[in-house]
């Protein structure tokens, strides 16, 4: 039978991106319908909502998206489309794989870390005062009663941490690590500083850690772990972060195995799981045929495991890898300068992979 999944090819570089995805999903041999739905940039100029509700309604009702990146202004206009998408479908765990593959330029060849990262609660919880606002007044006014003095031209963004939101991201990336042959979780925060958001998450994660003594555990402080993962990366195995930090350490990890163009992703909840890119819409290359599908190709390996299509899954990853480790058909990014006349657009390489799968690599 035929998997539904929602599909939304998001804006800048995503229509392309997704575009090349969906067909090598496709030759993979798996039954697939594709409920085409939009969210981003474009649908917000043209309805003035970034995530329209049947979007939503879509993955409630398929329970697995695949979705290309999409804009979010900086500073002013909508928020982003990927945190509303996160919090309306209660997506909280965000699996970020980064592994070096053979043939990708990297300092680090041996990366093989998984990052979880909490994806509901922290700062991007989106409880912000504006600067000059009445409610920020006001609460500083409150803040003042307890001692806490904020000079007056502040803006103050709020950062919750709770014990139901990090006992289970933690409880999932034990739940991954059991599941993946992996032997050790480490959980990463700033608990020396933030005592009572970074430090719960803390006390929490080794309460957890306690009833997995099958798997290693081990905390480190996030400065910490920025410094050892560019220094002693092989010491890595999953980790597991509060939403900001997970959000820039799975920067680091995507700049460890080649760039952004590599870094896969997935948003995963109870009852749904949409994949995606750790980049951005890169709005610079759009309509370019020129930036690297990878990273959603690989998203979409992960969407075939999370389908149970398992042996898809593995041709797909092999195809790739066959396809970036003989570095002919690939985009610039992974070519040896940007500026390689030899290297091909993102449709060109989504050919190559296909080819890869036709010759059953
Ligand atoms: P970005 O990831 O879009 O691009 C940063 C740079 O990384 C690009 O200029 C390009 O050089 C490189 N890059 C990114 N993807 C690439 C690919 N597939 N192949 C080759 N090179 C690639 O980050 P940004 O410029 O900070 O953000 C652009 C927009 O994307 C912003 O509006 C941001 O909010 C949004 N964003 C969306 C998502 C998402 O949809 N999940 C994630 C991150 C950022």
């Amino acid at each position: 039978m035929a998997h539904e999944v929602t599909f939304i090819p998001g804006d800048g570089t995503g229509p392309e991106l997704a575009d090349a995805t969906r067909r090598v999903l496709e030759a993979t041999g798996v039954d697939f319908t594709w409920d085409h739905q939009e969210a981003g940039l474009d649908v917000y100029e043209s309805e003035g909502d970034p995530l329209p509700r049947r979007t939503l309604d879509s993955i409630v009702r398929t329970s697995v998206g695949i979705k290309g990146p999409t804009t979010t202004p900086v500073g002013s206009g909508h928020r982003s489309v990927n945190v509303a998408l996160r919090k309306a479908l209660d997506l909280y765990t965000c699996v970020r794989p980064c592994k070096a593959y053979a043939g990708v330029r990297t300092r680090f060849p041996e990366t093989d870390i998984v990052i979880v990262r909490e994806n509901t609660e922290d700062l991007y919880m989106g409880i912000e005062y504006e600067r000059g606002s009445e409610e920020n007044r006001k609460l500083r006014e409150f803040l003042a009663t307890l001692g806490a003095e904020i000079r007056d031209d502040s803006g103050i963004s709020v950062k919750p941490i709770s014990v139901f939101g990090s006992e289970r991201i933690v409880e999932a990336a034990f739940q991954y690590a059991k599941r993946n042959g992996r032997h050790k979780v480490t959980a990463a925060h700033k608990a020396n500083i933030m005592k009572f958001s970074d430090g719960l998450f803390l006390e929490v994660a080794r309460e957890v850690a306690g009833r997995h003594p099958e798997i290693e555990f081990e905390d480190r402080i996030i400065d910490n772990l920025c410094n050892q993962l560019v220094s002693r990366p092989e010491e890595y195995d999953v980790i597991v972060l509060p939403n900001l930090y997970g959000d820039i350490v799975s920067d680091i990890g995507a700049g460890m195995i080649g760039g952004l163009g590599m870094a896969p992703g997935g948003n995963i909840g109870a009852n749904a799981a949409v994949f995606e890119a750790t980049h951005g819409s890169a709005p610079k290359y759009k309509g370019l045929n020129r930036v690297n599908p990878t990273a959603l190709m690989l998203s979409g390996v992960m969407m075939l495991r999370h389908l149970g299509e398992i042996a898809a899954a593995e041709r797909l990853e092999r195809a790739l890898a066959a396809v970036i480790r003989k570095g002919e058909r690939v985009t610039y990014d992974m070519k040896p300068t940007r500026d390689d006349p030899t290297a091909v657009g993102t449709s060109e390489f989504a050919d190559a992979v296909i080819d890869e799968l036709g010759a059953g690599t």
